[in-house]
């Protein structure tokens, strides 16, 4: 029987040993996302959101509990992206190897790389900059590099933790913008982390909100207004952000013993 969710994480616990201690990094995280949503995480610095991906990456397999993404167990590879905060170029390539590398890593014909990756480029307004160098790069450019490298495998999930933490607000707002259409074009499933309460609000269609460290969900907010532009920064949009504000600064206070 396939489950309804795409993605469906149940009692998941991570432990980490640090110097011969035990550290619970994840304590008993349920999560569940329908295909082609878009969730969003958001919780302290610490939670453990980067080591739910790793799981979800399939990069950590000492967990326990049960996490499925399209009824199978996460083993990485061609079905999930993931997109990190530093976006992971490789600054001895240009634009366009950095694109094509893992088409090549596919074993993929040339003729297909070549037409693939530079109709990825086109749609990311990238072909420009194909020669240039990652160092030659708007940080906002390189993020969309690392997200055509990203799309140009034909990910069904697309994990990013923290993509947009190091770019300025305007660049930061026209690459949601430029992220939402991506969306809306290709139906993909999108599992964000951000520490941005606007975002989680404009991204989110489920936004998680998870407790200080040992991480665990304390929150899931279902949120209609994710994807509406005429709604960012009216009033109830921002009505939803205090809400998730105020629950993230309780929370905060909770665990300081205030
Ligand atoms: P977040 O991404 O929410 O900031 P992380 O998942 O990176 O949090 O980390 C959660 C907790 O696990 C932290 O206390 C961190 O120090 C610890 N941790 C993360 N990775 C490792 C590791 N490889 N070994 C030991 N401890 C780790
Ligand atoms: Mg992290």
């Amino acid at each position: 029987m396939p489950t309804v969710d795409y993605l469906s994480i149940k009692s998941l616990s991570v432990n980490y040993l640090q110097r011969g201690k035990t550290v619970t990094a994840l304590n008993s995280v349920d999560l569940a996302l329908s295909h082609g949503k878009t969730g969003v995480i958001i919780g302290p610095s610490g939670c453990g959101k980067s080591t739910l991906f790793n799981v979800l990456a399939g990069l950590n397999t000492q967990y326990s509990g049960k996490v499925l993404i399209d009824d199978k167990i996460p083993r990485g590879g061609g079905e999930t992206a993931l997109i990190l905060q530093d976006y992971g170029l490789l600054p001895w390539k240009t634009v366009w190897d950095n694109v094509t590398l893992g088409l090549q890593l596919r074993k993929k014909i040339p003729q297909e790389i070549q037409t693939q990756t530079e109709t990825m480029l086109d749609k990311l307004g990238l072909l420009p900059l194909a020669k240039r160098y990652p160092a030659q790069l708007s940080g906002g450019q390189r993020q969309r590099v690392a997200i055509a490298r990203a799309l140009v495998l034909e990910p069904k999930l697309l994990l990013m933790d923290e993509p947009f933490s190091s770019l300025d607000a305007l660049t930061r707002e026209e690459i949601q913008d430029f992220l939402l259409e991506i969306w809306q074009e290709t139906q993909l499933t999108i599992l964000l982390i951000t520490h941005n309460i606007e975002e989680a609000v404009f991204l989110g269609q489920r936004i998680f909100v998870m407790s200080p460290g040992p991480g665990q969900i304390i929150q899931v907010v279902e949120n209609e207004m994710a994807g509406d532009y005429d709604l960012r920064g009216k009033v109830p949009f921002l009505e939803k952000c205090n809400f998730l504000r105020s629950f993230l600064h309780r929370r905060e206070k909770y665990a300081a013993g205030v």
